[in-house]
């Protein structure tokens, strides 16, 4: 499996949270491993987008200096080498690990040495970091984070990630940003089409070839033939997308319609503790509520291979390790 679409922030371990909190002496709801992994799961349905991105904070103010920015990121890269995925891009926001003055810059260095101790500690994962601007931040630190992306590409860094405001794309206000992502030729994708198709014309307009969340890509027919025709790669994370209300239940998923009208289709766990499904249950469900076969399922990874912010050598090898990995599916068709 490929899982192009899972943030650090909301899937670290619950033992490293209560290490961390034990050690800055700040307050838990539970120092139970078993019972915070419960904990962090979000409902169902969540009330709003606070209640979802609550919990994600619970992990993030670990995430302010770089011993445990090395770990978490260290052990996120087992885990997921744990779940038979062979390659990963996980996304993460520096911005995010300023709080207690630690430099974006130093963020970043940290994160990828535990993305390097990761891969050393497991058995054949490989993963890149895509970094995120997202909607909190001011000019500055975006631009600080577009500095460290071209700082760091195609060195453990292999692209960025918009998480913005969706209503906002109709304003020039994100303009400059597509501007020096182009100028730049920094590999993007964008949380795009959870809540309207404008964010995704102009994302797609402004060149990107991967968007994160589209569900409503099926309320405008000339956008879904620009997608396929663009062939751009779209990452869906459905527990995600019921449980912040965005889709009402996995079986109403758009995730099969889009599959069928030709749409390059993968899908990501998003958070793993907070999202509460690793990639393998995510793929599960698909089986389970929309009838996808496992060789629908191979497509979908194929897709991700194809998406991947790689060069093309690197990704010819990543379909070949899938294709090893699929070999009883592709020997039963
Ligand atoms: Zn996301």
């Amino acid at each position: 499996m490929i899982d192009l679409h899972v943030h650090l922030s909301g899937s670290l371990r619950p033992t490293t949270i209560i290490n961390y909190a034990r050690e800055k002496r700040i307050s838990l709801p539970t120092y139970d491993a078993a019972l915070l992994g419960e904990y962090l799961k979000a409902p169902e349905h969540c009330q709003n987008l606070n209640e979802f991105y609550d919990l994600c904070d619970m992990t993030d103010w670990v995430l302010q200096d770089r011993r445990a920015i090395r770990q978490s990121m260290m052990e996120l890269v087992q885990d997921l080498d744990s779940q038979g995925i062979l390659y990963a891009e996980v996304r993460f926001s520096p911005s995010e690990c300023t709080l207690d003055g630690l430099r974006q810059g130093d963020a970043v260095t940290a994160a990828l040495e535990g993305l390097e101790w990761g891969m050393k500690n497991s058995r054949n994962i490989r993963v890149n970091l895509i970094l995120c601007i997202i909607q909190k931040m001011n000019e500055h630190e975006a631009f600080e984070t577009l500095v460290e992306v071209k700082k760091h590409l195609r060195k453990g860094v292999c692209g960025l990630d918009l998480l913005l405001d969706e209503s906002l794309y109709e304003t020039d206000i994100y303009d400059w940003l597509f501007s020096l992502i182009k100028e730049e030729y920094i590999p993007f994708t964008v949380h795009a089409g959870q809540y309207n198709t404008q964010s995704i014309k102009k994302a797609i307009r402004n060149g990107a070839q991967r968007i994160s969340q589209s569900i409503h890509i099926l309320d405008d027919e000339e956008l879904l033939e620009d997608i396929i025709r663009r062939k751009v790669v779209v990452e869906l994370c459905p527990s995600s997308n019921v449980k912040l209300g965005v889709v009402e239940s996995y079986s109403t998923h758009p995730v099969r319609q889009l599959f069928d009208r030709g749409v390059r289709v993968c899908l990501g766990a998003d958070r793993l503790r907070v999202s509460g499904a690793t990639l393998q249950e995510e793929y599960d469900n698909l089986q389970k509520y929309l009838g996808f076969t496992p060789a629908e399922i191979y497509k979908m990874n194929q897709n991700a291979a194809k998406g991947a912010f790689l060069s093309q050598m690197e990704k010819d090898r990543l379909q070949f390790d899938l294709f090893e990995a699929n070999k009883a599916i592709v020997d039963k068709e």
